[in-house]
């Protein structure tokens, strides 16, 4: 494995190493840009198999949230963490303040948070020791549960991609297929719900399938058959890599638009999907509320604030639906062109104003 290559190659900043043998920590702190503002990024707690695969890890997703913050008009850069270690058996008081203080070392170029393996309570822990982190108990100033926010998020961005489609931002009567009726899946249906969508549901958890077609009168469907369901909106908001080499032939809907994370297994499968007519809204674009809703504790956290900017997500997508459009590429690619032309404005704008400084 070549470090330095992959980082000069993607343009990371730092990565950086962080053991504690008192506590037992072994971590790894990816930072990839810090051009719009401090790196975001949660802590994920993994039995990572090898060194090698944790380093990979933690710079993929670095440079996922680089593009995630951007896309979302967040000043904030993208950086990610990751802990080595069950979290079921290794984590510990001791290890997530010797976290914390390893977090601190970096002076806020660098800011942390719950993901895979870790929780608000072990947020309140690292707060105990550095300032730079967030999702911590709301009784202290904390954002919450992000679900709701993120529901929204991916309910606006649907609207957008509704007016691309339909030529009409409204969703009522629209059928929409959601996969997963947990956290987002759940508010995402009442969302649905309220504007009178017809909603076809499933999970593989029975208990909730049963409440969500009570509750907002939707069919249910069994988990394997929800790809061929006949509709308008396919929602994944389960598992990543639903979008594959196998699902695609059965989709009949004209637009994917949900919360889950790597929605697409291969990137070629944006190609595919654009062959049969399958607009395809990024994941990364659509399912920013969450983010949208931790990052506002660093300004003092604001639930009206927090609302106004989740549906502007509307905006974003529709943005990258313009350029998908305007320069005849797949809308992943045109999100990451969006991402990458915010950071290279500030970038500039930066340059420019270095020049006038020393003139
Ligand atoms: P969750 O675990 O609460 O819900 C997932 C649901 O999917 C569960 O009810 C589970 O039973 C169901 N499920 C699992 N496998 C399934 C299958 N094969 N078929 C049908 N249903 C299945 O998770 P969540 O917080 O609601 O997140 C959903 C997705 O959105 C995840 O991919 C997550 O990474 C992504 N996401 C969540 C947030 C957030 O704010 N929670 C933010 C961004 C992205």
């Amino acid at each position: 494995m070549n470090i330095l290559k992959e980082m000069e190659l993607f343009n990371y900043e730092n990565l950086v190493f962080g053991q504690d043998r008192d506590s037992g920590l072994k971590a790894i702190i990816a930072i990839h840009d810090t051009t719009l503002g401090p790196a975001l990024g949660g802590t994920r707690m993994w039995a990572y198999s090898s060194e090698e695969e944790a380093v990979w890890d933690v710079l993929r997703l670095a440079r996922g949230m680089t593009y995630k913050a951007a896309v979302a008009g967040l000043e904030l850069g993208g950086g990610k963490a990751v802990i080595i270690g069950n979290p079921r058996q290794e984590k510990s008081e001791k290890l997530l303040r010797a976290y914390g203080r390893f977090v601190d070392t970096l002076k806020g170029k660098y800011i942390t948070a719950e993901d895979v393996g870790t929780c608000q309570q072990d947020m309140d822990i690292i707060s105990q020791e550095t300032a730079h982190v967030v999702g911590v108990d709301p009784a202290k100033g904390g954002s919450g549960d992000p679900s709701p926010f993120t529901a929204l998020g991916v309910f606006h961005g649907m609207k957008a991609a509704a007016k691309f489609v339909y030529g009409s931002e409204s969703l009522a009567g629209k059928r929409v297929a959601v996969q997963g009726i947990g956290n987002v899946g759940y508010h995402l249906c009442n969302l649905l719900a309220e504007e009178r969508a017809e909603l076809v549901i499933t999970d593989i958890n029975q208990p909730v399938v049963e409440e969500a077609v009570r509750e907002f009168g939707a069919d249910a469907v069994l988990p394997q058959d929800i790809f061929s369901v006949q509709c308008d909106i396919f929602a994944p908001c389960a598992l990543g890599a639903v979008i594959n080499d196998e699902t695609i032939p059965r989709l009949k809907c004209r637009i994917v638009a949900g919360a889950a994370n790597n929605v697409l297994a291969e990137e070629y499968h944006g190609e595919r999907l654009i062959e049969k007519g399958i607009l395809y809204v990024p994941d990364y674009v659509i399912n920013a509320g969450g983010l949208i809703n931790v990052a506002e504790e660093l300004c003092g956290y604001q639930r009206q604030r927090v609302i106004d900017r989740v549906v502007r997500i509307y905006d974003s997508v529709t943005e990258v639906l313009q350029i998908s459009r305007r320069e005849a590429i797949p809308p992943f690619q045109a999100a990451n062109r969006l991402a990458e032309d915010r950071i290279a404005s500030r970038k500039n704008r930066g340059s420019l104003q270095g020049v006038s400084k020393v003139g």
